[in-house]
This record gives C-alpha cells, structure tokens and sequence, in this order.
C-alpha cells in the first residue's frame, strides 16, 4: 500500500488539519494539483478554493483556503493559508452575509470602494456557500 503524507494547513490563527493522508487535492493558481507521497518538491501560490483529501483512512475531507502558499516535499504538504475551515465549520449564516455585503459594495459605485478588496471577499463568500451548499451534512 502506498505511504501517507503528513498534511498540515495552518493560519496565522490556528491549525486547521494536521494528519496523514492518502492524497492531497489542492487549488492552485495554474490549476488544481494532487500530491502522493514521493512527489517531487515544489511551492506554489494558491487560489480561493477547496483542499480535498483523503485520510488515512480512506475518509475524504473538504477544507476552505483564501489562497496563501503551498509546498509539497516527498513526505510532506503544507499549507499556509490567510484563513481556513473545515467544510464542516462553515457558517452557512456568516458566508451569505459576507456575500450580501459585497454585493451591496460592488452594486454601490461609491467613490471610496475599494474594489479589489469587495470582489475578493465575495469570492470567498461564494466558495464558502458552493461548499456548504454541496454538502450532504448542510442544514440551513
Ligand atoms: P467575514 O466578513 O464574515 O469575516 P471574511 O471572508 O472576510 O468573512 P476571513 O478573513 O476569510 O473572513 O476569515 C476570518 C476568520 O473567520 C477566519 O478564522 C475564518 O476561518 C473565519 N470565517 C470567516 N467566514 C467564515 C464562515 N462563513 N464560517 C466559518 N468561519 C469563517
């Protein structure tokens, strides 16, 4: 059977995961990537998206990243995100206000809006609900 790789995601807050896994999905700003154990090393920026991976078991496991960094080594993949939840500690609530407030910001053409920052945190939002939303475990 093939050898697990340690994964860690890690926030400037908090560790979100720290275990073995099978395989390891992730976004990545040229496309999504998996890594096996005994890849070969690399480091790469990462979009808004989902960190998909199977644990030692078997068990498959979704997590939210708003970008940040990733560096794979043969035994290892580790990523440095600005935020991260687990797909089950998504606040449903939370994600569809932060959406309404960028919509809000972007439909409001006031001088002040910085839109680069009212468009990223509605990318967020919406990754966020599209995970919810996909997910079996979701009661809203
Ligand atoms: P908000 O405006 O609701 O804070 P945001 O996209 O600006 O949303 P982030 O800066 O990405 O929030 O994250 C700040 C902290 O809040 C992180 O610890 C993140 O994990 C957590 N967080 C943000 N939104 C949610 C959510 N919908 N469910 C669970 N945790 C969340």
């Amino acid at each position: 059977m093939a050898e697990n790789i340690q994964l860690e995601i890690v926030t400037p807050e908090k560790y979100v995961v720290s275990e073995p896994a099978q395989i390891v999905m992730a976004p990545g700003t040229l496309g999504e990537f998996g890594v096996l154990s005994g890849h070969t090393p690399f480091l790469t920026s990462l979009q808004v998206g989902k960190v998909h991976y199977k644990d030692a078991s078997g068990k498959e496991h979704f997590v939210f990243v708003s970008g940040g960094f990733a560096e794979a080594l043969p035994d290892r993949v580790t990523i440095l995100a600005e935020s991260a939840e687990r797909e089950e500690d998504i606040d449903y609530q939370r994600a569809k206000a932060a959406y309404d407030r960028a919509q809000e910001r972007l439909a409001s053409q006031k001088d002040d809006l910085d839109f680069a920052r009212a468009q990223s945190a509605l990318q967020r939002a919406l990754v966020r609900l599209n995970m919810v939303q996909g997910s079996s475990s979701a009661s809203h």
